[in-house]
């Protein structure tokens, strides 16, 4: 492929259509077993230096649109720190590799965000780990759907909870001390934040929290430098849909409903956060960065 980031391209055409069989992936789901394979920009992502000697943390960084953003970040001259679940240590290593490849440092951090000890111990590891944080990337996150509250059950609320709003609070407050002027701090909220569908009661919320936390924190933050914002992907094809993010007969037509008439692939994801993340938007903050192919967003 010769296409990058940079080339004139027709989007409804970039991708070939994706119609994706079921395909029930256990736990998290991993790129690994992904049918098609997602797009994480491995061959297409060209980086021009834009984050150079910056020092990264990324939740879910193994895979789909944190993994995208981990490649790009190291393309344009970060060194990077991920954080996944130990299931997924093949994914993990896969993006530490195209890391090294880059050129810059990888650093992996298996351990479960729902613990709040871990939360605090990830954010002092790779603070070590790097020599320092100046991006803050919070994507981790669980999306499992679910068709009738009366069966929702207390454990899958609590947990989509902690993952998606406690960890990013806890890895946030711990890594604030270590953010100097310029830093930022990007958090992946979704389009569900405000287009919630009726089988996502649980998750659909959580984004929502983490829109208005986004915003209420960078009015705190931005008068001392640090910029906090969020991306906001619409549907996107990583392994968090198969694994219970959607029910499987809804995988074949996933994102034919956007304007653009597909889903997105992680790589189209990465460069919003690599803008965010960047001096080029030294005057945006508690913003919310839309990339969901084309829905209308308040
Ligand atoms: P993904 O499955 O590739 O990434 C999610 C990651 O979250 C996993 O790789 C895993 O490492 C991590 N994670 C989940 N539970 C964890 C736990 N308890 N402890 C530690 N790590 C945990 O899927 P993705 O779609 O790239 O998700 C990234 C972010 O994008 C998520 O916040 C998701 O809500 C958001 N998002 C995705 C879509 C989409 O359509 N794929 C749409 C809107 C928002
Ligand atoms: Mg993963």
């Amino acid at each position: 492929m010769t296409r990058d980031q940079y080339t004139l391209t027709d989007p409804t055409t970039l991708y070939e259509a994706n119609e994706p069989q079921a395909q029930e992936l256990d736990g998290p789901g991993t790129d690994a077993e992904m049918t098609p394979a997602a797009d994480l920009g491995e061959q297409t992502y060209r980086g021009t230096g834009r984050l150079k000697g910056r020092k990264a943390l990324i939740t879910g960084g193994d895979s789909g649109i944190g993994g995208a953003t981990a490649i790009a970040f190291a393309r344009e001259g970060a060194d990077v720190a991920i954080s996944y679940l130990p299931e997924e240590e093949e994914d993990a290593q896969r993006i530490a590799g195209l890391i090294r490849e880059a050129g810059t440092s990888a650093y992996t951090f298996p351990g479960d965000l729902t613990d709040a000890a871990f939360c605090k111990s990830l954010v002092a590891d790779a603070v070590e780990a790097l020599g320092g944080l100046d991006i803050l990337v919070n994507n981790a996150g669980k999306q499992q759907f679910n068709e009738d509250l009366t069966t929702l059950s207390d454990e899958q609320f609590d947990a989509t909870f902690k993952t998606n709003v406690y960890a990013l609070f806890y890895i946030t407050k711990a890594a604030l001390p270590h953010l100097k002027p310029g830093s930022t701090i990007i958090n992946s909220t979704s389009v569900q934040a405000y287009s919630p569908a009726a089988i996502l009661v649980d998750y659909a919320s959580t984004k929502a929290t983490i829109n208005t936390f986004t915003k209420a924190l960078a009015q705190q933050l931005a008068p001392k430098g640090i910029r906090v914002n969020a991306v906001a992907p619409g549907p996107v094809w990583t392994p968090l849909q198969p694994a219970g993010g959607q029910p499987q007969e809804k995988l074949k037509d996933f994102g034919d409903e956007s304007p653009i008439g597909r889903a997105g692939q992680p790589a189209e994801l990465a460069p919003a956060y690599v803008f965010l993340a960047s001096p080029e938007s030294s005057y945006v903050a508690g913003e919310t960065l839309n990339v969901n192919g084309g829905m209308p967003t308040p």
